[in-house]
């Protein structure tokens, strides 16, 4: 048995950090991981997609060539051996990074394997007991299998094993209409596969706006992708051709036939298999661990962070859990993770980065609001790109004049969102970020022209 001082659980992205300020208080860290350092960020989500889509863009960009008045000679082709390559180094770098990061850390201890607990404060890995008064939990999640008619009769892709292809399908079949299956929608679109995407509500990315949903719907059905919504009774079957996936829709054909099928229908976090029942620490119906506002669960010392506690579903807030757990344990300060302001990216391209509250969200509380938006074909920094597709928009609380959310799908769209989110998190009004001067010529500036024509919400 050997004794620590704290036992870190999964090499995410909230895990490292933390054992780092850990270490650099004098405690020492027994870490676990029991496959990729880097976790899903690093090896099977954010790093690679976005790489892919990189090359993706490169290849769009390339069939407009002749938009901008640049001739290349001959059809754009893809060389998929070394798009994945591209990606498969630049993941290796990093992941490699992760490991040597913990390695070379004094105080930490790197242990690979499983980790199960035996009790509270007592955990297994293979033959090896560890014990430690703090325990923190950074498991995150996998791609979750649906419960589908057929789904255990026909191969099928998910996140981890699309980033092993290394030759363009000829059909994709994309189940999933949301962030995770989109962005795979539009690459291998611009890789030059057929691609349908299947949906089982009636519009793409259901959560967020309905014009949101269908800019983005029009964005992809430009570009040549068969979208399917109100699927309501996705069915899998064998095919000689593939994969034959019974839609149900009420309108166009019932069946789709695929070469590959993806399914990307949510997530699960990995806590089935964690002893969590042993160490009495609770999970909801859908298995992610219960935490309080510090992010403690039930069991006095322990933690959880990142995916595994269904508090957010992103790197950047899995960071900020370690942020939220470092600054209460070490610095004496009392962060809580319900002071976060929400926000994130789509990155099919144009990206759409988000904030906040949508319209539909920002309507429910009852409160009075103001709503401005503004196409990007309003744009010039969009214009002179030639990027003219999506649109902006900002709900504003009308009495407190705060932010309450926004959405900025249009080029740039990913990185203009923080102007709007940095206002947000210093809790100033909207008059602040109304009367900054921003540079031309950015898709930032029009942000305070946006709320400078805003009109009391209907
Ligand atoms: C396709 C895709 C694209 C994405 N793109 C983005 C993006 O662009 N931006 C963004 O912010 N987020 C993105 N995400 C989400 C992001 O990857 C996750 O939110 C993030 O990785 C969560 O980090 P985490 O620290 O909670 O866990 P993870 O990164 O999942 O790490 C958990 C680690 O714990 C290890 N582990 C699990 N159980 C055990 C055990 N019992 N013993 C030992 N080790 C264990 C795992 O092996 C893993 O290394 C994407 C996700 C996917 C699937």
């Amino acid at each position: 048995m050997r004794e620590f001082d704290a036992i870190i659980i999964g090499a995410g992205q909230a895990g490292p950090a933390l054992a780092a300020r850990l270490t650099g208080a004098g405690m020492t860290v027994a870490f676990v991981e029991r496959k990729f350092f880097g976790g899903t960020c690093v090896n099977t989500g954010c790093t690679p997609t976005k790489t892919l889509v990189a090359s993706a863009y490169a290849a769009h960009l390339a069939r407009r060539a002749a938009d901008f008045g640049v001739l290349l000679e001959g059809a754009v082709t893809v060389d998929m051996k070394r798009v994945k390559a591209r990606a498969d180094a630049i993941v290796a770098e990093s992941r490699a990074g992760v490991e040597r990061y913990l390695r070379d850390m004094t105080g930490c201890t790197v242990i690979e394997g499983h980790a199960r607990f035996e009790e509270p404060q007592r955990i297994r890995v293979r033959d090896e007991l560890l014990v430690a008064p703090r325990i923190f939990i950074n498991v995150g999640g996998r791609a979750s299998v649906p419960d589908m008619p057929g789904v255990h009769d026909v191969p099928f892709l998910n996140n981890r094993s699309m980033l092993e292809l290394d030759k363009v399908p000829e059909h994709l079949i994309v189940v999933g209409g949301s962030y995770v299956g989109l962005e795979f929608a539009q690459m291998y679109r611009r890789f030059g596969a057929e691609v349908t995407v299947v949906e089982k509500f009636p519009r793409l990315i259901a959560r967020e706006d309905e014009e949101i949903s269908e800019a983005i719907r029009e964005i992809l059905m430009n570009e040549g992708i068969n979208v399917r919504t109100s699927a309501e009774c996705i069915t899998l079957a064998s095919h000689e051709r593939g994969v034959e996936v019974g839609l149900n829709c009420r309108e166009g054909d019932p069946t789709s036939v695929g070469s590959h099928v993806l399914l990307a229908v949510g997530r699960r976090p990995n806590t089935d298999d964690l002893g969590l029942e042993v160490a009495g620490v609770e999970t909801d119906a859908r298995g992610y661990i219960k935490v309080d506002d510090g992010l403690a669960t039930n069991v006095r010392g322990i933690w959880a962070l990142g995916d595994c506690n269904g508090r957010g579903a992103f790197t950047h807030t899995a960071y900020n859990d370690f942020e939220i757990i470092a600054a209460n344990l070490l610095d004496g300060e009392s962060r809580r993770v319900s002071d976060r302001v929400p926000g994130y990216a789509l990155y099919i391209d144009p990206p759409l980065g988000r904030a906040g509250l949508t319209e539909r969200e920002a309507r429910a509380t009852g409160r009075p609001l103001l709503i401005g938006s503004r196409p990007m074909t309003r744009v010039a920094r969009a214009i002179e790109k030639g990027e003219t597709q999506g649109l902006m928009k900002i709900v504003v609380d009308a009495e407190t004049r705060k932010i309450l959310g926004a959405a900025i799908l249009g080029t740039g769209g990913d990185e203009a969102i923080h102007g709007v989110l940095d206002i947000m998190s210093a809790g100033v009004t909207y008059d602040v970020l109304q009367h900054a001067v921003p540079i031309h010529p950015t898709v930032s500036e029009l942000i305070p022209t946006m709320l400078g024509e805003m009109r009391p919400a209907e």
